[in-house]
């Protein structure tokens, strides 16, 4: 099903026209409504009439999160505050949070964008929603209740934390639409089987994952345990929050970025220099439609590729791989470059462990050392009544991230039920290099 067949489905010159119309109108607009744009171009000496094809859109310069902060909190707004209705900040997971406004008709269009993203999980309006995004600052609770009710479903509004209440509404409203991190469903599924709560039997039969890298081994654990289909949304509050790109039930491989909204584009991160159309790199999103805070070459510093055969759902918009990780939450470890979705994707294939981690990069003297801490499964727990089982299997594990990675890893098994769950977004990395830097 397609929410939007018209605008989901324009073939590809028409696409790339009105992509072309709006760059212009956008560019034209921020360029004389907000200073720093207006600074910036003529920096370059590039002028908005100079934008003439799509191709042109790589002459200008790129906005970084940087530029975001130096203008906090509203100084990249493009229209007063008289027409702001809404404000919302990122969830501040890479340092001092950047704020972001809405007009009245972004929050149209934003709830247009999230219900197509419903549409294409297989959504309806006779669905009910267990919307466990956090509510507030953080995009992903309003984004996700706009989407659900312009769509016409059922919200409840649950947010995020308060786990245990949380499975007695799954159990009793009987939802069958599930939003949150994938780090909070595993830990709704791991506190709902020690409530004895059977959680594949539940009414929930789709989810709608995001916020934070995952990968697809998770997704399959998650799929299992709650007996759903699991699909991934990807979006971030600088270009609008949730729901700039969606997976589709049909294709399940890569999110469709709604392109008659944004123009992506892959860059080499350090050199900053435009890849080849699917190769891996770091997404640079332009905003097409925004009023309150259009986004011209924004860095996402996300790292993904984009995928251009054609989805057999019928869109026509381009997708993008999973992200892999953030270039800021990459490790580099001795020299050698690490993603900590690469690590969880060897843990989550032993059987023995659980889904729950930890990584702990640190420095002895001149050299780099990463720790990985993961939890046990109860029931290898129970049998491995000898030191000498738990440490073949640390060694096995260690093994295989150093075939698979390159590098030498201290594995330390910990107990079930040990390391921190999530309520939204996962910290899996604790960098102690950062802290004493
Ligand atoms: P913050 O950067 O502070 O976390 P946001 O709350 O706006 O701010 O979160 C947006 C970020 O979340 C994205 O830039 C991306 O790194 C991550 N993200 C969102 N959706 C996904 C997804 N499906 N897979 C991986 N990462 C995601
Ligand atoms: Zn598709």
């Amino acid at each position: 099903m397609i929410y939007d067949e018209e605008f989901e489905t324009l073939p590809r010159e028409a696409l790339e026209a009105l992509q072309l119309k709006r760059l212009k109108q956008v560019v034209m607009r921020a360029y004389h409504t907000v200073g720093f744009y207006k600074r910036s171009f003529d920096r370059t000496g590039i002028k908005p009439d100079d934008i003439k094809s799509l191709q042109d859109l790589s002459k200008l310069p790129f906005t970084t999160k940087q530029d975001l902060r130096d203008n906090y909190p509203f100084g990249m707004f493009a229209v007063p505050m008289s027409s702001i209705v809404r404000l919302h900040a990122s969830s501040g997971t890479t340092g001092r949070p950047t704020v972001v406004g809405y007009t009245h008709r972004d929050i149209d269009t934003w709830s247009e964008l999230m219900a197509r993203c419903f549409v294409a999980a297989g959504v309806t309006k006779t669905d009910i929603i267990h919307n466990a995004y956090q509510y507030g600052l953080f995009t992903g609770g309003l984004g996700v209740h706009y989407g659900a009710e312009r769509l016409g479903a059922s919200v409840i509004p649950i947010s995020g934390g308060n786990t245990k209440r949380q499975i007695l509404i799954l159990q009793d409203f009987g939802p069958t639409v599930i939003c949150c991190t994938p780090s909070y469903a595993l830990n709704l599924a791991e506190q709902g089987r020690a409530m004895g709560v059977d959680m594949a039997s539940l009414r929930l039969r789709v989810g709608i994952f995001g916020a934070e890298p995952w990968s697809e081994e998770m997704r399959k654990q998650i799929e299992n345990e709650l007996n759903i289909s699991a699909l991934n949304i990807y979006g971030l509050s600088e270009i609008m929050g949730p729901g700039v790109a969606m997976e589709c039930a049909e294709g399940r491989e890569g999110m469709h970025i709604f392109e008659d909204h944004f123009i992506v584009e892959t860059i080499d991160p350090e050199t900053g220099h435009n890849l080849p159309p699917g190769e891996k790199g770091e997404l640079v999103f332009t905003t097409l439609t925004k009023e309150a805070f259009p986004l011209i070459r924004y860095r996402t510093r996300d790292i993904s590729r984009l995928i251009l055969t054609p989805c057999r759902c019928g869109r026509t918009h381009i997708r993008m791989d999973r992200v892999m990780g953030r270039s800021d939450d990459m490790l580099i470890i001795r020299g050698v470059n690490i993603f900590p979705s690469q690590i969880e994707a060897i843990l989550l294939e032993v059987k023995e462990l659980e889904p729950h981690y930890q990584i702990i990069v640190d420095r002895e003297g001149n050299l780099d050392t990463l720790e990985i801490q993961v939890e046990v499964s109860e029931s290898f727990f129970d049998q491995a009544d000898e030191v000498k089982v738990l440490q073949s299997l640390e060694r096995r594990i260690q093994r295989d991230i150093k075939d698979y990675l390159g590098v030498t890893a201290k594995v330390k098994l910990v107990e079930p039920r040990t390391l921190q769950r999530s309520e939204g977004k996962a910290r899996r990395v604790i960098d102690k290099r950062r802290i004493m830097a």
